[in-house]
């Protein structure tokens, strides 16, 4: 079920041709975007691109100097925070220290005067729903930081919003605990059929939990697309080097057949490579190599792509290890190698002469 792909579903979210300007800079620059129900949405970006920005607009804590803002259906642009059905988690929590884990998750509830046994039945499922009941009479700091974060998530959901904003939700957690989070929180959003918007620096985590990631640059929307997709057919270098590793060569494309070859450097043999683009020829276009779709080899394989160079680098890490080849030119073109069983009888150490090639079909040709 992947709601985002029907085109006869009307959004949850809509921006139409938003933009923030403070004073005379523009922070969000005409920028349109559609997001679903059921949606875990992420916002990818350098620091200062607008992701936090787009996130007030939503939650209404900003306003917006053109353009408007939709919740199903209805312009939300003028409506104050309170009156919208949409809640937001900060990376600090915000729990109160005095009150115990139940009565933080009761707290929006009541405030909204519910009847008391309508609050006590919804703090239970929110409590049961994050794996907390053991815990709902302890004080925030009687409790981990992991559990901490599921008071957080079970206080934003209490009251059933529609949207649920997620700013660096799991920033205060180390890299073990962050991961096994990231699959509750997963859970969670499933379970509850909630839209999630979060805004995360960790681009792995995006991958992760994201039904849909938009990468941002300075105020706009450079690709909307589903991980696997942003990942394997990124639309511009930008887009490749943010998201994993990628080795980029910059040459003169020339059209040869179904594909392209670039003409790259001296001496070096040309790189065919498949692409979304139309290039014109002698036109500057740029390889995106991962390294996981680089091999390398002892002997010269019978194949396209096949450059000489030598083992420079290596970096271990357990399940697989990174080699960084150098090429006759300087270029260096990063290859990775699973370390299973079958492939540790194929590796390499330092200044071993190599040949490193991949398949037209794994290079993409891009412009910058
Ligand atoms: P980070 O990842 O560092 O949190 P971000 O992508 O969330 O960055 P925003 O906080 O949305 O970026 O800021 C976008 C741009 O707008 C930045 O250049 C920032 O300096 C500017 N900006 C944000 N808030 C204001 C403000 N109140 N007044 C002036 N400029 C602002």
């Amino acid at each position: 079920f992947a709601p985002w792909t029907d085109p006869q579903q009307t959004p949850l979210i809509e921006f139409r041709n938003v933009t923030k300007r403070f004073g005379d800079f523009t922070a969000i620059d005409s920028l349109s975007l559609d997001i679903y129900e059921r949606e875990f949405f992420a916002l990818l970006g350098p620091s200062g691109c607008g992701k936090t920005t787009m996130m007030r607009m939503l939650a209404g804590f900003e306003t917006i100097s053109d353009g408007e803002i939709t919740l199903g259906g209805q312009n939300i642009s003028a409506t104050p925070p309170n009156k919208r059905p949409v809640n937001m988690m900060f990376q600090s929590y915000a729990l109160f220290p005095h009150l115990s884990i139940w009565e933080n998750i009761a707290f929006g509830l009541k405030r909204e005067s519910r009847d008391k046994d309508a609050i006590a039945a919804r703090v239970e499922e929110m409590l049961r729903l994050t794996r907390l009941t053991k815990f709902a009479k302890r004080k925030p700091h009687q409790i981990s930081g992991g559990q901490r974060q599921r008071v957080a998530l079970a206080r934003s959901l209490a009251k059933a919003p529609k949207l649920l904003l997620l700013d660096e939700p799991l920033g205060a957690l180390d890299k073990k605990l962050r991961e096994e989070t990231q699959f509750e929180l997963m859970d969670i959003q499933e379970k509850t059929g909630t839209t999630f918007v979060i805004v995360t620096h960790d681009q792995e985590e995006a991958m992760t939990v994201a039904s849909r990631i938009a990468v941002m640059d300075e105020g706009r929307l450079v690709q909307v697309a589903t991980p696997p997709v942003i990942y394997e057919q990124p639309n511009s270098v930008y887009v490749a080097g943010f998201l994993g590793d990628v080795t980029v060569l910059e040459g003169k494309a020339r059209k040869a057949g179904d594909v392209y070859e670039l003409d790259w450097a001296e001496g070096q043999p040309p790189l065919r490579c498949a692409s979304p683009l139309t290039l014109s020829n002698g036109q500057t276009g740029y390889v995106a190599v991962r390294p996981e779709k680089v091999e390398i080899h002892r002997n010269r394989p019978e194949d396209d792509n096949v450059l000489r160079g030598k083992v420079i680098d290596i970096g271990y890490l357990g399940n697989l290890s990174t080699y960084h080849v150098e090429l006759g030119n300087g270029q260096i073109i990063k290859a990775q190698n699973f370390n299973t069983e079958r492939d540790t009888r194929r590796s390499f150490t330092w200044e071993d002469d190599v040949w490193v090639n991949w398949t037209d079909r794994c290079g993409v040709l891009l412009e910058g």
